[in-house]
Formats: structure tokens, C-alpha cells, sequence
């Protein structure tokens, strides 16, 4: 059985969280990794048991279409038999998804965490709702299953090298077969198109920063964010921050983190002047540790920190920042 999975890039390399995508779909058949660019990291791919890469050339389709892009998975799960199709969680993989949904008339499936075909036309998923706070068992009866990944639930696992060594071990040398793909688009599938993205958007991504510092109302205002971007900086994240700060307009909302935001997975998410409402923790649960600074010892975020500093961020932060800095 042939799975396509699309791969998004962060930089060169395929996002994390299209890694846990394909650590899933592999369980699903031989896998098959679409990616909308030049060449492909085919020793990446090889390590997570990618069998055929199909590049859809820059040339052919630049930017980001999401009508294009569905247009494109729908002709090659045609062309291939393929009994999935499946893309990591993020608003790209869910917006793609959606639109390959409407364009085949086949029902897609958000934020799952466990596939498991079930002879025929049906799988089995588990899935996220309620912004992962209610875990759905469903039955999918479809040629093609669609769905996406909830990124924050599945491990980025490689494949186990053939030697049955430990993963991740060295790249599994297996023969990844590149095709280059011309898919065939109308000019309605190129209507909505995002060739280039505002200055400094290129850093690191919130949904894929290994470290977030996240700041909420105790940060007391837009002028506050300075020290927590400095501090971002020193330990190589970005910044994210609660609903508060971007419905006061202190920062944009593509930085917001939780239910109606972005879900984090970092090895750190150091929370300050966070209270950690319910909505937020529904997107950084997924962090490895929090570290949250607050002045409240109530405060519910202390009830999800492995480490809590009770004081005032503004004394904490820039300490933190010096101790680093005379490292
Ligand atoms: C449908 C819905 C969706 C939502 N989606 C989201 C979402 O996606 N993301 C999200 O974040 N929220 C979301 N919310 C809002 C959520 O309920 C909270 O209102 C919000 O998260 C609170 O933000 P906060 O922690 O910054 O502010 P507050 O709850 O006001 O907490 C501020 C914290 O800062 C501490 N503090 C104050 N001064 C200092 C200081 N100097 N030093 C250290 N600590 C200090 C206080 O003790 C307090 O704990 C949603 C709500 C609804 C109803």
C-alpha cells in the first residue's frame, strides 16, 4: 500500500513536525513524501523510511497555493493508488487537507494521533477535539484516507536502521527514488498564492522552536518584550505569548500560543506572567519542561511547571539574562 505524506521544509531540512508525520504514515505502507520545492533532503527522508520523493519544481508552482498544493496531492494519490494521504497538523498540512476534501469529496480528518487501516476502505483514528482536551475514537470508511497529524502527541521517531540498530543511528542507506512532478493547474487553483513573506519572518517558527520564552499580561505592556526577546535570543527560541497580549494588540497573533493559537512542542517553555488559563496550556502541554516565572504562588501554571520561580519577571528576566550573558 503507497501513503503520501506532504513534507514541509523549515530551511532546508523537513519541520519537525512534518518528522512526526512521517513516523505515522510509515506504520500505514510504503511512504511517500511530497515536497513543493527544487531537491529534497533525501538522507532525512531515507532515516524516516521515505520510499519515492516527488518534487513539484519551484518553476512550476512558487509560493504557497493551498488550492494548487491539493490539486497536486489529489492528481499524485491518483497516480500512485494511494489508500492515504496525510500531512502534519500545522495551519499549511490542515489547510491543504481541507482542500483536498472538497476537491475529491472525501472526508478529512484533523489532528490525529493513532492510523491504523482496518482491511478495506476503513481506518481507524484516534483524534484530537476540544483542542486536545477530549481524545475521539472514529471509524473512516473512504478510498482515500485524509488526514493530518497532531504534531504535539506523536514522537519524531526515525526509522530503525536495517542493522537493527538503535534509532536515531546513521542514515539508513536506502534508495530513495526522486521524481519530478508537473501537476496540472487551472488558473482558479492559483487564485489564492503567498509568494513572499513579510521582513524578518524567516527566523525560527513557534510551532518547531526548541526553546519558547512565552510572556502573558505580567509582562505589562508592548515595551515589556524587549528583555524576553533578548532572552529568546541567548537561549536560540523565539517568543510566544497568551491571548491577552495579542487581543491587547502587544504582539502579533501568529505568536500566540494555545487553543485558538499556535501548539508548541519545545524542550522548553519558560512561561512568564502566565497564569496558564486552560486555553493556554491546550497549546504548550507538549512541552518537554516549563519553567514558569510568576509573582502569584496560585497561579494554575505552577500546577504544569516542573520548575517554578515565584518573583517579579522584571527582576528575574534580566538576571537571567546577565547570568547568561557572562557565560
Ligand atoms: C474560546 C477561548 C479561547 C482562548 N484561547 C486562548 C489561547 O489560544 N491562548 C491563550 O493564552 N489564552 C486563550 N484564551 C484566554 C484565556 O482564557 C486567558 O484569559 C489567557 O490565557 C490569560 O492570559 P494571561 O495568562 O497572560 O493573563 P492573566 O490570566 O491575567 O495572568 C497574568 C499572570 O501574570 C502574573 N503576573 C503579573 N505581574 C507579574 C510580574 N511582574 N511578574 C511575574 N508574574 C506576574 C499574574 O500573577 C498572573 O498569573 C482563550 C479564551 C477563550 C474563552
Amino acid at each position: 500500500m503507497t501513503v503520501l505524506c506532504l513534507v514541509e521544509l523549515d530551511g532546508a531540512e523537513p519541520a519537525d513536525a512534518s518528522l512526526r508525520a512521517l513516523s505515522l504514515a510509515r506504520s500505514l505502507g510504503d511512504v511517500n513524501a511530497i515536497l513543493f520545492a527544487d531537491t529534497g533532503p533525501q538522507d532525512t527522508l531515507a532515516r524516516y523510511g521515505v520510499t519515492d520523493v516527488f518534487l513539484i519544481e519551484r518553476s512550476t508552482l512558487d509560493g504557497y497555493a493551498p488550492q494548487a498544493w491539493a490539486r497536486t496531492l489529489a492528481g499524485l494519490a491518483t497516480e500512485t493508488g494511494a489508500t492515504a494521504v496525510l500531512a502534519a497538523g500545522t495551519d499549511r498540512g490542515n489547510e491543504v487537507l481541507a482542500h483536498l476534501g472538497a476537491i475529491t469529496g472525501l472526508p478529512m480528518a484533523a489532528n490525529c494521533t493513532l492510523v491504523t487501516p482496518d482491511g478495506g476502505k476503513t481506518h481507524r483514528l484516534v483524534r484530537h477535539r476540544w483542542a486536545g482536551l477530549l481524545l475521539e475514537d472514529a471509524v473512516m470508511e473512504a478510498p482515500v484516507a485524509l488526514f493530518t497529524v497532531a504534531t504535539d502527541s506523536v514522537a519524531n521517531v526515525p526509522a530503525a536502521p536495517p542493522s537493527g540498530g538503535t534509532p536515531p543511528g546513521p542514515p539508513v542507506p536506502t534508495d530513495v527514488q526522486i521524481h519530478v512532478h508537473k501537476p496540472e493547474l487551472t488558473e482558479a487553483d492559483l487564485r489564492v498564492r503567498a509568494v513572499e513573506s513579510p521582513a524578518g519572518a524567516g527566523g525560527a517558527s513557534l510551532a518547531t522552536a526548541r526553546v519558547v520564552v512565552g510572556g502573558g499580561r505580567g509582562v505589562g505592556g508592548p515595551d515589556g518584550f524587549a528583555p524576553l526577546e533578548e532572552l529568546a535570543d541567548l537561549l536560540g527560541g523565539v517568543v510566544g505569548v497568551s491571548r491577552v497580549v495579542t487581543s491587547e494588540g502587544w504582539r502579533p497573533h501568529k505568536q500566540q500560543v494555545g487553543q485558538t493559537g499556535t501548539k508548541i512542542t519545545p524542550e522548553l517553555y519558560l512561561a512568564c506572567g502566565i497564569s496558564g488559563a486552560i486555553q493556554h496550556i491546550a497549546g504548550c502541554a507538549g512541552a518537554k519542561h516549563i519553567i514558569a516565572i510568576n509573582t502569584d504562588p496560585g497561579a494554575p501554571i505552577l500546577a504544569h511547571a516542573d520548575y517554578a520561580v515565584i518573583g517579579d519577571l522584571h527582576q528575574v528576566i534580566p538576571a537571567l539574562v546577565e547570568a547568561l550573558r557572562s557565560r
